[in-house]
């Protein structure tokens, strides 16, 4: 397959691709090779982040657009993990259990996720594409620079993040028909003026049997988080609150 492509035509800088061999076996390059002929971009830069089941690269095409490529690793991700949340998930009946399998329906997963969450009206990356285990989407941040986490950069105003997170729960439940199941500090984004929730792979519909578990999970984390940041809530405030904003647009 590299005798076909040199896969410095898509990854020209050599730190990006020593990062790259991490997360890229054979069959990585080529569909890395595949979505560039496709245009959906054509050079991957620098890892933006290198995680424990996915390193997430910019990438940017011709005309300068800059785009989040994010790579799941099909050997050391946590298979076990991933199948609690694709097994209820009805979308994903009859899936095979190799990892291959486990790893590619987890990215076509998120996917799909970020496309019902963007027509939900929840703020996320918008999803670009999806092959194996690659999702594009679009690149979050200014100037070319990833914005940062919200746990590493505080939003200014503490009251905007509580309501925009109870509104983005009632959105994600009500509208899209699902849970994110980690949603936290971690997973959002502070884009200067606007928050984005990011990392939708494990997310599943509201059918899913842990469904409701996963939900209080996040109310949860989303209530300690608040407190840190100066709130009056908790877990049943906020949970109370995110049940009168369901009746409110019901
Ligand atoms: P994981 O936590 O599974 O490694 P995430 O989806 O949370 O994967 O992404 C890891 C990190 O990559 C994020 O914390 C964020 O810093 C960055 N990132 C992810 N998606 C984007 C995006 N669309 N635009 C900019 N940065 C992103
Ligand atoms: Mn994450």
């Amino acid at each position: 397959m590299e005798d076909e492509f040199d896969l410095r035509q898509y990854v020209p800088e050599e730190d990006a691709r020593k990062t790259f061999a991490k997360v890229f076996d054979k069959s990585t390059i080529e569909t890395i090779h595949k979505l560039a002929t496709k245009r959906y971009f054509d050079i991957v830069e620098f890892a933006i982040s290198t995680g424990k089941e996915a390193h997430v690269f910019r990438a940017v095409d011709t005309s300068g657009n800059f785009r989040a490529v994010k790579i799941y690793k099909t050997e050391t991700s946590d298979f076990k993990h991933m199948a609690q949340y694709i097994e209820g998930d009805r979308r994903f009946k009859g899936v095979k259990k190799n990892k291959r399998d486990i790893v590619f329906t987890w990215a076509k997963k998120e996917f799909k996720n970020l496309t019902l969450l963007t027509k939900a009206g929840v703020r996320v990356p918008m999803p670009i594409a999806q092959m194996d285990n690659v999702v594009v989407m679009e690149f979050i941040g200014k100037n070319g620079e990833a914005s940062p986490l919200l746990k590493d950069k505080d939003f200014p105003d503490s009251q905007k993040v509580y309501d925009f997170i109870v509104e983005a729960f009632v959105k994600m439940v009500q509208k899209a028909e699902l849970v994110h199941a980690d949603l936290s500090q971690y997973n959002i984004i502070n884009n200067g003026d606007e928050l984005v929730i990011i990392d939708c792979g494990q997310s599943v519909l509201t059918s899913h049997p842990k469904a409701e578990e996963f939900f209080e999970r996040d109310v949860k984390n989303m209530a300690i988080y608040f407190q840190k940041i100066g709130i009056k809530t908790d877990f049943k405030a906020l949970r109370a609150d995110i049940k009168a904003k369901k009746a409110e647009f019901s």
